[in-house]
């Protein structure tokens, strides 16, 4: 003779308040053995569904020992009992259970879910949830939802589903007590023929003519079994030892079930359906909730693209490249270290020495000659006034200048170099150099190919006007930017005498900072006169450096607030969270005598939290882009220096963006999830 399937010794079970205790069942005898069809009969509260939480492995006994499968319970863990729910036992409530957010099939298939091995494709078992939907006349209903049948048809469905998995054993507490005797009826030949292919059968029941139906009756008073009587020879359904066997197996097999992709992902699969029905069906307060991390994601983004665009338009308006110049020069006013006046430095001759220093700099700036004639008187035929000439030492400093030409063109690379007499003019000295009344001022392109006399010099010589610079910005470092005449280096060095340089400018290349290398240039020229001679520099955008450093700190604390805004949304999603596991407690509980373990309903909850999440993120990554652009679009068109619109999509903020949202999904919602885990099925089961 085979082990009973299950077996109760001396077992007790109390429930535990905080303010009291209750028997509610004690030293109980009971075993079950394969094959058997029991009906536990007794008065409310006598101990029924107590004792059948019991035998479906959903409550722990307080005292005595209770075995399955002849294993004592001890040795089973919390996966390995949820294992046993899953492949070896069948539930059928009284409140039929079913999950209201999932079809009459996708109940059914509900517990191949959670499967610890998938050894069949999604196709073989909704193969089978239909053939056994056909065989309980249900063929027509599987794409319904719970809340579309009648009850017969409920608990029909949901004795379907306990079937899918070939449990051993069906427990089934008040299966008929919820429904008309014609559906009652049918329930009870449904058992009786699944009794007589060979699956044992639990049922508890108030009715009588339902208990007379079973081969034995125990009998529960106030919580112990007060008769346990077999009828005459019925006990002749025959064990089958096969399947006792392989269920026995399946709890070693069981023990080490490795994690499989494919097991993974129909959990993942479920996990999404389930999250999506849920959301849907609670959508507005879905759409309240995901609103305080929307809020959050969004201004994260907004914050970033504006700071962006701010900074751009800041380097833009202000960061021109001759403003990011530094100026390095021989302080003459100062005191040497030893005491004498600095007064004696040749300067760096143009030719020899020079271009050593810029050679080694090279690698953090482009250093140049900063070469101006003193004031001059400078004339034309009908005008005149005294400025200076500027040198410019390559074309690329005439571009960095960031200023177009209002007419003519820039020198030509062959015109520094052979010196030519060619000048482009600062835009306020053509109304000094030529009368208003002049009429050449009406000609196309003047005053290209004018000339312009430099008297009373250094120099006395000829410009040719080339061009003409607009307007530049004399803010930072340029005073005289639009009143003076820029002319090539060479050009000037050869009509003023002796070739060095004492001024120098430097253009930090990107990301060196420019006080740093001014410093440091001012040193090494110090250095190389024994420190007998002092440098200085002047670094214009020093001030800007600031005003950045400044905008950098308010971009700061806005993100904070970001921040903020995201946590308060996260803490929103949680509550909504705790708040949905509070209503689905039942499910939870039906879940878990399906076999759904801890992880699969924390995994559940997870999914749901951050499903809402990424999807707020997502909608709130595609209004980031928008606003950004939109304000993006108003600073091209309403900032009359940055008139090119510059598309603002910054894909590691957007990613970061979805990335966070995700993460607030898992981080928020862990705390719902591992109360939800947690819950006792059994208590579960009870609550309404
Ligand atoms: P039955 O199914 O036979 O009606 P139960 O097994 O549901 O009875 O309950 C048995 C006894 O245990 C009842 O007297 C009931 O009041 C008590 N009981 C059930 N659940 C709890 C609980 N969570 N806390 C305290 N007592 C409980
Ligand atoms: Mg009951």
């Amino acid at each position: 003779m085979s082990a009973p399937l299950l077996q109760l010794e001396q077992v007790s079970f109390e429930y535990k308040t905080a303010e009291r205790s209750f028997v509610a069942l004690r030293d109980i005898n009971l075993s079950v053995s394969s094959g058997e069809f029991i009906a536990i009969i007794g008065p409310s509260g006598s101990g029924k569904s107590t004792l059948l939480n019991l035998l479906g492995l959903l409550a722990h006994p307080t005292s005595g020992t209770q075995s399955v499968f002849g294993k004592t319970l001890d040795i089973l863990d919390e996966i390995q009992l949820a294992q046993l729910r899953n492949t070896s036992l069948g539930f059928v409530f009284q409140s039929f259970a079913l999950v209201s957010r999932l079809t009459v099939l996708e109940n059914i298939l509900l517990p191949t879910t959670f499967l610890p091995e998938q050894n069949h494709s999604p196709g073989f078992w909704e193969a089978k949830a239909i053939a056994l939907l056909g065989r309980f006349g249900l063929q027509d209903l599987a794409a319904r939802f719970p809340n579309e049948l009648s009850g017969g048809q409920k608990q029909r469905v949901a004795l379907c589903r306990a079937l899918i998995l070939d449990p051993m054993m069906l427990l089934a507490d008040e299966p008929t007590g919820a429904l008309d005797s014609r559906s009652s009826k049918e329930v009870m030949s449904i058992l009786k023929e699944l009794n007589a292919e060979g699956r044992t059968i639990v049922v508890i029941t108030h009715d009588p003519g339902v208990a007379q139906q079973a081969q034995r009756i125990v009998s529960l008073r106030d919580g112990h079994i007060s008769s346990d009587e077999s009828k005459a020879g019925s006990i002749g359904q025959k064990p089958s030892p096969q399947r006792a066997q392989s269920s026995t197996n399946s709890i070693k097999s069981e023990k080490h079930a490795a994690p499989s992709v494919q097991r993974f992902m129909g959990l993942l699969r479920t996990s999404v359906l389930l999250a999506r029905r849920s959301l849907a069906t609670n959508r507005t307060r879905s759409v309240l909730t995901g609103l305080g991390l929307f809020m959050g994601i969004l201004s994260l983004i907004v914050i970033d693209g504006l700071g962006e665009i701010v900074e751009n338009s800041f380097n833009k308006l202000f960061f021109t490249s001759s403003v990011r110049k530094a100026y390095i020069y021989y302080d003459e006013d100062r005191t040497g270290p030893h005491g004498h006046r600095n007064s004696s430095w040749a300067g760096l001759d143009a030719e020899a020495e020079f271009p050593k220093l810029a050679q080694m700099f090279e690698r953090k700036g482009i250093v140049r000659p900063f070469l101006r004639s003193s004031t001059c008187q400078i004339k034309t035929e009908s005008g005149g006034f005294r400025s200076r000439l500027v040198g410019v030492s390559d074309l690329e400093e005439f571009i960095e200048m960031d200023t177009p030409l209002s007419v003519g063109r820039l020198p030509g690379r062959q015109e520094f170099s052979a010196q030519s007499a060619v000048a482009i003019l600062g835009s306020d000295t053509i109304d000094q150099l030529f009368a208003k009344a002049d009429p050449r001022r009406r000609e196309r392109n003047f005053p290209v190919g004018q000339r312009v006399v430099v008297d009373n010099c250094d120099t006395l010589a000829t410009f040719t006007v080339i061009g003409v610079l607009k307007k530049r910005d004399t803010s930072f470092g340029n005073r005289d930017a639009n009143d003076v005449l820029y002319v090539p280096n060479q050009s000037l060095l050869a009509r003023m005498g002796p070739t060095v340089y004492r001024w120098f400018s430097v253009l930090p290349h990107p990301g060196v900072d420019t006080k740093n290398l001014a410093t440091e240039i001012s040193n090494f020229l110090s250095l190389r006169s024994g420190g007998r001679l002092t440098f200085a520099s002047s670094v214009p955008a020093d001030i800007l450096e600031r005003v950045r450093g400044f905008l950098r700190i308010v971009q700061t604390i806005v993100g904070f607030i970001g921040l903020l805004c995201l946590f308060v949304g996260g803490v929103g999603i949680m509550n909504m969270m705790l708040v949905t596991v509070a209503e689905r407690t039942r499910e939870i509980g039906v879940m878990k005598s399906l076999g759904a373990n801890q992880g699969h309903i924390r995994s559940y909850i997870l999914t749901e939290a951050s499903l809402l999440c990424v999807i707020a993120g997502m909608v709130a990554v595609v209004c980031g882009l928008l606003v950004n652009n939109l304000f993006s679009l108003c600073v091209s068109l309403f900032v009359p220096m940055l008139k090119e619109f510059r598309w603002v999509f910054a894909p590691v903020g957007l990613i970061a963006g979805l990335f966070l949202s995700l993460l607030c999904g898992l981080g928020f919602g862990s705390l719902p999830a591992s109360r939800a885990a947690k819950l006792d099925p059994a208590e579960c089961l009870r609550s309404e």
